[in-house]
């Protein structure tokens, strides 16, 4: 019997490139489980990716799609809303890739407040160039640019994008895979820069350096040290040491969109030319 979601993939694209215990196929996952369930029109949905493990993820995906170069995926989406404020836009992005050489692109799309869904699959590391750390890889971590630990402050990427004017911004992991789908879900139907965290295992090149080496003990790691953003409000400062708060963090609705305050910016210099 076909898989409920064999629709939305390219079979002949098939096997993919991913690890043994990669997360990336469960953010992926969640991504098409949340269209099928908000029943998108795939001819009205584009996909666009930048460069690393993440973003080998929309040339398995059966939807107008866009692999583009390095850290340049939100340029290329802002292009296409731009074109056709009628499309639905997904960004898939990593943390290299969205925070480091893209950053200054993830900052000012959700300053402008553009109508696309960034999903950053955050494995704090680059996992496709072998494991050199990341704007996002925690201090004290081991990685192979980092071989006596991360000596750098670290971003907390959804303060950074709720910080820019982002209008809705929620983190998940792939521990924690159904409410992650219900997130990308609010994410997608949200009108304005929406940004979803999603943490997902690199057992190959963060994990065995971190002495995470098996794809559980990531899960495991996320299970332990998540907190619903409800129970996080509760939490004295002691007790939110060392964990991290899970769930919508930020939703501003109603805020102008951009392509939309474009398009009426263009009817008034129409009007007042034509006068
Ligand atoms: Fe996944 Fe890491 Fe392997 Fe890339 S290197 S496919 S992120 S496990
Ligand atoms: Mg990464």
């Amino acid at each position: 019997m076909a898989h409920p979601l064999e629709k939305y993939l390219r079979a002949g694209k098939l096997p993919h490139i991913w690890c043994a215990g990669c997360g990336h196929g469960i953010v992926t996952q969640a991504i098409l489980r949340a269209v099928d369930e908000l029943q998108l029109d795939t001819e009205k949905t584009v996909v666009v990716s930048g460069i690393g493990c993440s973003s080998r993820a929309p040339g398995y995906l059966h939807f107008d799609t866009l692999h583009t170069t390095h850290g340049r995926a939100i340029p290329f989406a802002t292009g296409i809303k731009m074109a056709n404020p009628e499309l639905r836009v997904i960004v898939v992005t990593g943390d290299g890739d969205a925070a480091a050489i893209g950053g200054n692109h993830l900052i000012h799309a959700a300053r402008r407040n553009i109508d696309l869904t960034v999903i950053c699959f955050n494995n704090t590391i680059y996992g496709m160039t072998s494991g050199q750390y990341s704007p996002v890889t925690p201090g004290g971590s081991f990685a192979s640019t980092a071989p006596y630990g991360m000596v750098e402050p670290s971003f907390d990427l959804c303060t950074l994008v709720a910080g820019a004017g982002g209008t809705f911004v929620a983190r998940g992991t792939t521990y924690h895979a159904r409410p992650l789908t219900n997130i990308i879900k609010e994410a997608i139907k949200h009108e304005g820069f929406s940004f979803v965290e999603a943490l997902s295992q690199c057992p190959t090149y963060y994990g065995r350096r971190n002495k995470l080496r098996a794809p559980l003990d990531m899960l495991y790691w996320y299970r332990d040290h998540a907190v619903g953003v409800s129970q996080w409000e509760k939490l004295t400062d002691d007790e939110k040491a060392g964990k991290f708060p899970i769930g919508v963090l930020k939703k501003v609705e109603h805020a102008p969109e951009f392509s939309r305050v474009y398009s009426e910016l263009i009817a008034r210099a129409r009007e007042r030319s034509e006068a």
